[in-house]
């Protein structure tokens, strides 16, 4: 296969080890710097440019495209997709998991565990916001916050009236959750390629701090998933329609409630945790889905 890496960095850990394991099976690979791209959108003949030249065929297109150019990101990808090349993770499913408002409310539709969640944007009657919400202790995230910055742990209603304000002042949108306690600082993220969960591990907090972000000091180690957590994890990935997606969950007492479904998920932490090769499986994943290349069949002679 010849595959195209949409990636702002070839030299990021995950792309190096995509482009390490499609190598290593054959493959040819091209690192396409998203943000470089320009597009042509013509009736019946689209297509991207690239330092110059349009782009050549590829046979799959790897999207990892970060928080940050999501928008435009997407527009690529797309791009690709009217094209008529295959894509791991498509434009939809992508854009649907950066908001996490919408991510929220198809999940919900499918039944799956979350915590208690509220929404807002300016609410005229907190109090009852947090009561909704069925009072503190209470999370309140901030939608566009990354790797855990604007998201804040309330003790009392009191204190999470005056995040609330602090929030609405800044005219951000808003989330209010239950805070589940009994998670201990710790999440699950499920790796899942396809429909199954190919790895986990455990995040664990640091020391006085509720979220496990790695970037914010929490540490990874391999744990064991309940088939309940295993499903839960399967059926949010397909719910927002990834192929491949870090979905992250939270062990409270009414089961597994969803965190999050990452679309690019980093490889780094779940790889050294677990010693396998997530991106080996993600190739091998490629070679079963996608179709042949797309070929102009020859004119009829005469
Ligand atoms: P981000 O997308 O910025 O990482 P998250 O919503 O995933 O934000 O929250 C960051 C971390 O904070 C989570 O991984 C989890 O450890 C902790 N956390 C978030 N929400 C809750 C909650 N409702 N109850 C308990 N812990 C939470």
């Amino acid at each position: 296969m010849h595959i195209a890496l949409l990636s702002r960095n070839r030299n990021l850990y995950s792309s190096r080890r995509l482009i390490e394991a499609a190598e290593a099976r054959g493959h040819t690979v091209r690192v396409v710097d998203t943000l470089r791209c320009y597009m042509s959108i013509v009736s019946h003949d689209p297509s991207i440019h690239y330092r110059g030249e349009e782009l050549e065929p590829f046979d799959s297109v790897i999207p990892r495209i970060g928080a940050s150019v999501t928008f435009y990101g997407c527009a690529v990808l797309r791009q690709f997709e009217m094209i008529g090349t295959h894509v791991l993770n498509d434009s939809v499913s992508i854009a649907r998991s950066r908001d996490k408002l919408r991510s929220l409310q198809l999940l919900s539709r499918k039944g799956l565990g979350l915590p208690i969640t509220g929404f807002a944007h300016s609410p005229d009657d907190i109090p009852d916001l947090i009561t909704m919400v069925r009072g503190a202790p209470l999370v309140i995230k901030l939608l566009e916050g990354t790797q855990g910055i604007g998201v804040v742990l309330a003790e009392t209603n009191q204190a999470a009236e005056s995040v609330i304000q602090a929030f609405m002042g800044m005219k951000a949108n808003i989330m209010v959750q239950e805070y589940i306690k009994e998670a201990k600082g710790a999440d699950i993220r499920c790796l899942v390629i396809g429909d199954k969960v190919v790895a986990a591990m455990k995040r664990q907090a640091a020391d006085g701090e509720f979220r496990s972000n790695l970037h914010r000091g929490g540490s990874a180690s391999i744990i064991r998933i309940t088939p309940e957590e295993r499903s839960t994890a399967i059926r949010a990935a397909k719910a927002m329609g990834l192929r491949v997606a870090g979905v992250d969950l939270l062990r409270s007492n009414h089961g597994p409630v969803i965190m999050e479904v990452n679309s690019s998920p980093g490889l780094r932490g779940i790889e050294a945790a677990t010693g396998k090769d997530i991106a080996g499986l993600i190739i091998e994943h490629l070679e079963k889905n996608s179709m042949p290349r797309h070929r102009v069949p020859p004119k009829p002679k005469g």
